[in-house]
Formats: structure tokens, C-alpha cells, sequence
């Protein structure tokens, strides 16, 4: 068979450690002999960043600007412990908080499914999708750690130099402070990415903000999505049979257990960064989950949820076997693939992409599938698998069926 063409690249985010390891296995054997891979590669791992000064991760998201859509890595954001561990310059920022203030946008989270596993919630039958946030809030603030007591205050200077103040608190003694924003052209847009998900999945969109106790800062979230479902979407909405529905993130997640599923959760980015996590593990696997950020202005980038898998590096290091499941980072080029079809009008290669996937899931059904699974399949996995020999299985099917 001829090998699939393609038009335009692919922006190739790298990252480091476990994920890092198995990246280029993944390329070489599930994805190159089908496919002329053509990429943008940005190095991501913590060295060439603390190299280059974070710079890489700045043309990074400017490709993806440039093409469309990236496919990225998990990253290392480093802590002290990291600084240390690699001699970095300086504990440099996260990558994706980087990236997305860039992009702007909504990172979507879908629980992939199998039928030998079956969610921790029982009444779960449909996937939850987390519609994440992805701009401003405690991911962009500024903090203070006071030594001694006194007036925290907020202000705020217009452009015309005009300073509104409110007072924060009276400290009596030593304590932390934190200023956080988020601007309505950046919540509109996260309202609308949320309405059109809904729409291309046909499923109701839930949202949930604590409007209650934030009488300015989440009421702001509803207004928002309220008027804008109002004015743009409602109709849309009702011709669908789906639904729009805001309570607080208390009364949400006391539903979402009762619920079976098969909706959309908007959350702002702190909660969608939480819950989404919940989500996924209690689905089975945070491998077992695909994630894409899609920006207002037309840019996505396709990831995996989970981090680097640094424990399972570390047995890497000592030449030992690990059993890391690669799905999400096959997730992430199959998403990345497909929208690339889309926009270049190749359906060859959303073909390929939607093959690929089933061949995973198909797989992991028919009982082959990593320890992280096989923890919690029922019945019981036929065999379990380490790093590459669920690579290569999924490679041998694939050249079987193309
Ligand atoms: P992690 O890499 O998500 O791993 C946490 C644990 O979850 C693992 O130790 C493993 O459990 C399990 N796990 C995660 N992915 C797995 C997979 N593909 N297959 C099998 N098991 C998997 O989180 P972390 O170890 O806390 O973080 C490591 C680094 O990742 C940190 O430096 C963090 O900054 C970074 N991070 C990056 C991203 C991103 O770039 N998207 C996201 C989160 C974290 P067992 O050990 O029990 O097997
Ligand atoms: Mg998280």
C-alpha cells in the first residue's frame, strides 16, 4: 500500500522522560509506515528549554499558530526537586500554561471506553467530557507571602488612570495573598467553544461556577454563558433536542454521580483541571483519556492528559521493564491526524486515524493491554503487556487490517 501523503505539517511538541521514551516508537511503528509524516518538530524537554532560555516553547505555540495544529508531549513543570535534578537556570514555567495563555481556548477531555472496563461510578454508562478553561485564573496570578500583618488591598487602574480599591483583609499577622483575572473576551470564547462542542456531539452542555460565594468574579462566568447561549445558541440548541444547564459546582458534582454520563462538564480552569483528573481514573486510566485544546481562533492542539510518568522513567533508567500504557499519546496523533485531514481535505488520513483507533480499543477489548489496565479489566486481561509489546500488538493488527 502506498503510504498516505500530507500537505501540511504537523507541529511535533516533544517532552520527557517515560512519555518522551515511547514518543518515537509510537511514530516509527504506528504511524510512519502508513503515513509521510510531515512535522515541525519543537524539542520541549526540560534541557533544550532551560537552554534555550523557554524560548522553544514560545515558537512552539507560534507554529501552531502558523499551521493550526500540534501535537504535544507531556512536559516536565518544574518544581524545586527538578531544578535540582536537572541544574536548571530557573524553575521555568508550565509549558501548557504557556502555551495555552498563547492560544487561548478550551481544552476538551474524553474518557475513551472499553467494554472490559467499566467506571468506578456504576450509573456511568456515556463518556463525561470536561470542557476545561484553559485561560487566566490562579494559572496566571500574582502572589504574595507576607512576613508580618497588614492591609492586603485590590486595585485596579483603568486606562484613563482612574483606581478603583477594595480591601482584601487587615492581616493580623503573616499571611498569603493572591490576585487572579480573567477578561469577558476570554470567557465568551470559552462559552461559545463549549455551545459548539455540544452541538458537533450533540449532548448537553452543563456548566458550574461557586456564583454564589464570587458574587462578581464566576457570576461574570454565568452572565456570559447565559446570554450568549440566549442570543446565539438557544435556538440551535432546542432544533438539536439538547439542553443548556447552569447550577453551582457543589449541586454539579453531586449530580454527576447520580448521572450516567454522555454530557459536557464546562468548568473554569482550576475545576476542569481537578475534575478532569477525577473523571478519568474513575473511567479507568488518566492513559485512557484524550485531550484537546481548541483556541477561538481556529488552533488545536492535541495532548495527552497525563504528566511524564516519571516512575515508571526511573525503571527505564535502571534498564528494567515498564508496562506504561500509550494510548493518550496515540490518542493525541490520531486527533492531531484527523484534524489535519479535515482542514486539507485528506480523508485518507482520517481514515487511517479513525483505524488506529479502533485497533486500540479493539485490542484492549479482546484482552491485551498494559498493567495499568489490567488492574481493573473484568474479565480479566488475556495477557499483560509491557511499553513495546502493546506497541508492536497494535502495530502487527494495524498492518493486518490496512
Ligand atoms: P503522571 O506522569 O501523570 O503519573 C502519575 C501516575 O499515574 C504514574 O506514576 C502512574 O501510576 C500513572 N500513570 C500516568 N500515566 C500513565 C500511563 N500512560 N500508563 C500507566 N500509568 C500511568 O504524573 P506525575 O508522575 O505526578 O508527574 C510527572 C511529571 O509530569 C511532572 O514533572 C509533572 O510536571 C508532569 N506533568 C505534565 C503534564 C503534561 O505535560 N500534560 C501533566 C501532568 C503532569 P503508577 O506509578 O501507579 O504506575
Ligand atoms: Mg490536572
Amino acid at each position: 500500500m502506498a503510504k498516505i501523503q500530507m500537505e501540511t505539517p504537523l507541529v511535533e511538541i516533544d517532552g520527557d522522560e517515560m512519555t518522551r521514551v515511547l514518543w518515537p516508537i509510537i511514530k516509527k511503528k504506528l504511524i510512519a509506515p502508513f503515513v509521510e509524516l510531515k512535522t515541525q518538530y519543537y524539542d520541549l524537554g526540560i534541557k533544550n528549554r532551560d537552554k534555550t532560555d523557554d524560548q522553544v516553547t514560545l515558537d512552539a505555540a507560534n507554529a501552531i499558530k502558523k499551521y493550526g495544529v500540534g501535537v504535544k508531549n507531556a512536559t516536565i513543570t518544574p518544581n524545586q526537586a527538578r531544578v535540582e535534578e536537572y541544574s536548571l537556570k530557573k524553575q521555568w514555567k508550565s509549558p501548557n500554561g504557556t502555551i495555552r495563555a498563547m492560544l487561548d481556548g478550551t481544552v476538551f477531555r474524553k474518557p475513551i471506553l472499553v467494554n472490559n472496563i467499566k467506571p468506578g461510578v456504576t450509573s456511568w454508562k456515556k463518556p463525561i467530557i470536561v470542557g476545561r478553561h484553559a485561560y487566566g485564573d490562579v494559572y496566571k496570578n500574582a502572589e504574595i507571602k507576607t512576613r508580618t500583618g497588614g492591609k492586603a488591598e485590590i486595585v485596579f487602574t483603568d486606562t484613563q488612570g482612574k483606581e478603583t480599591r477594595e480591601t482584601i483583609m487587615e492581616l493580623p499577622g503573616p499571611g498569603i495573598i493572591q490576585g487572579i483575572h480573567n477578561t469577558n473576551a476570554s470567557i465568551s470564547s470559552f462559552a461559545r467553544a463549549c455551545f459548539e462542542y455540544s452541538l458537533d456531539q450533540k449532548i448537553d452542555c452543563w456548566f458550574s461556577t461557586k456564583d454564589t460565594i464570587s458574587k462578581r468574579y464566576d457570576e461574570t462566568f454565568k452572565l456570559i454563558f447565559e446570554n450568549i447561549f440566549e442570543h446565539e445558541y438557544k435556538l440551535k440548541f432546542e432544533t438539536m433536542g439538547i439542553t443548556f444547564f447552569y447550577t453551582l459546582i457543589d449541586d454539579v458534582v453531586a449530580r454527576m454521580m447520580k448521572s450516567e454520563g454522555g454530557m459536557l462538564w464546562a468548568c473554569k480552569n482550576y475545576d476542569g483541571d481537578v475534575m478532569s483528573d477525577m473523571v478519568a481514573s474513575a473511567f479507568g486510566s488518566l492513559a485512557m483519556m484524550s485531550s484537546v485544546l481548541v483556541s477561538p481562533h481556529g488552533y488545536y492542539e492535541y495532548e495527552a492528559a497525563h504528566g511524564t510518568v516519571q516512575r515508571h522513567y526511573y525503571k527505564h533508567l535502571k534498564g528494567e521493564k515498564t508496562s506504561t500504557n500509550a494510548v493518550a499519546l496515540i490518542y493525541a496523533w490520531t486527533g492531531a491526524l484527523k484534524k489535519r485531514g479535515e482542514m486539507d481535505a485528506l480523508p485518507q488520513l482520517c481514515a487511517f486515524s479513525e483505524k488506529l483507533e479502533k485497533t486500540v480499543i479493539k485490542t484492549i477489548e479482546e484482552g491485551y493491554m498494559t498493567g495499568d489496565l489490567a488492574a481493573i479489566c473484568n474479565p480479566p486481561a488475556k495477557k499483560i503487556l509491557d511499553s513495546n509489546q502493546f506497541i508492536d500488538t497494535l502495530a502487527q493488527r494495524l498492518k493486518d487490517i490496512l
